[in-house]
């Protein structure tokens, strides 16, 4: 049966928004109609959810992040990136075990779902067990195995993983977990390897996601050792050749821009993360002035410390007018289209993904329109973007199924969430403090 959503107003994309009242039509896990007014067809031959004071906007997409690391909220804070990841992240992360990202991954579902995220791209390892996470939730993920390259021993390793988890899990929980091969960064994968990497991609058909030029460290070691800047580096080992999206580019120059451009290369922007490990500012005024694809992460809960994407969707629409000095730019609409449909082009979604459209996939959030967030309403995209918070989103649904109502998430029980999460901190870090 079809279900109709019948709600007080709704932004199909970051140019479209009926301001009244309006309907969605889901049918099979997509949106067969939008309009304004009230639903046209047999109301007796539809599932009809009345929501007169919501707001229907697509969900939000995460393009970037480590869901697991929510286990480590908190950990380790205030130090520069490679400080923080050599003394603080790594050692903790080498007494994950497998039921550990299980959980960790389920409590940054259950964050994400209470903050409209519907969809997020995601990097780690014991990724079996992240993927069941993703399953169970009703998310969409789509997720790599981490690789990383350093010696001989690794790279068979990390090949291995990646193999047996993209052949696993492509297409899996009805097509909403698809896959993606994921090399850390040049500065833990070294050239040949990712020579290998883009080389394993075509034979599994799967794209690429890798950390790029996110700190000006990693671009003047790549300098020195290869002679190039990072961008540069992975075209010379033929990523480019794949469907590439690339985390940070926080220290790109004109000339990787044109590259980036050239190949299509997709950056997702992690502004928060950026500013907490003080990597800078990425410049994104100019990515989307060159027509590079940009969309909006969160990076790891370790270093943001939360999921919430309507944090980044007004720090992008903000902190590129403070850099500048120019409120011009990146306008609330950009910022939108960043955490919509971009996103889903990031997330390699199919064509069209991330909007309220006909025929696109039924991602859907709704937010209450009674929150002083959203009165007088002068203008409702202009709400979500400078306004609104992850506290104002009230239902979900991801492929047309609904994943949670009423703030509650349908499909996790989140006080277990809660007590097993807090249970492997103990083991991990000793009892809170
Ligand atoms: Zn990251």
């Amino acid at each position: 049966m079809k279900t109709v959503l019948e709600v007080g107003a709704l932004i199909q994309d970051a140019q479209h928004i009926v301001d009244g009242p309006a309907y969605l039509v889901m049918a099979d896990g997509l949106i067969e109609s939008t309009g304004a007014g009230t639903y046209p067809g047999d109301p007796a031959a539809v599932q009809r959810i009345k929501r007169p004071h919501s707001l229907a906007i697509p969900g939000l997409v995460n393009a970037h992040g480590h869901a697991a690391m929510t286990l480590l909220r908190g950990a380790g804070d205030d130090l520069p990136l490679h400080a923080w990841l050599e003394q603080r992240i790594f050692p903790l992360e080498a007494k994950l075990t497998e039921e550990a990202v299980y959980w960790g991954t389920l409590l940054a579902c259950w964050e994400m779902l209470r903050s409209g995220t519907t969809c997020f791209v995601d990097m780690y390892f014991f990724m079996h067990e992240a993927a069941a996470a993703v399953a169970e939730s009703g998310l969409r993920g789509v997720l790599s195995w981490g690789m990383v390259g350093l010696d001989d021993g690794s790279r068979r390793q990390a090949m291995a993983h990646a193999r047996s988890f993209v052949t696993r899990w492509h297409g899996a929980a009805n097509g909403r977990i698809t896959t993606t091969l994921g090399p850390h960064a040049p500065y833990t994968c070294p050239p040949d390897f990712l020579r290998e990497v883009a080389a394993l991609s075509a034979e599994l058909d799967v794209p690429v996601q890798i950390h790029l030029a996110e700190t000006r460290r990693e671009v003047a070691e790549c300098l020195e050792q290869y002679g190039c800047t990072p961008i540069q580096l992975v075209e010379r080992c033929g990523l480019c050749t794949r469907p590439l999206l690339a985390a940070h580019c926080v220290h790109v120059t004109d000339a990787d821009i044109e590259l980036m451009q050239q190949h299509d290369i997709r950056v997702a922007h992690n502004p928060q993360s950026n500013l907490k490990l003080a990597s800078g500012v990425a410049p994104v005024p100019r990515l989307l002035q060159a027509g590079v694809t940009v969309g909006l992460g969160t990076d790891g809960a370790a270093s943001n410390n939360n999921l919430d994407l309507f944090e980044e969707l007004r720090l992008a629409a903000t902190l590129h007018k403070g850099v500048s000095e120019d409120a011009t730019l990146v306008p609330a609409a950009a910022a939108f289209h960043m955490a919509t449909a971009a996103g889903a082009r990031c997330a390699f979604l199919p064509p069209n993904s991330g909007r309220l459209a006909p025929g696109c996939t039924a991602d859907v959030v709704l937010l209450d329109m009674q929150s002083p967030h959203f009165v007088p309403g002068h203008h409702r995209l202009s709400d979500v973007v400078y306004a609104a918070g992850a506290d104002d989103v009230t239902d979900v649904w991801v492929a047309g199924q609904q994943v949670l109502a009423g703030r509650e998430p349908v499909t996790l029980d989140t006080e277990r969430v809660r007590y097993e999460v807090i249970r492997l901190r103990e083991r991990l870090t000793g009892p809170g403090n």
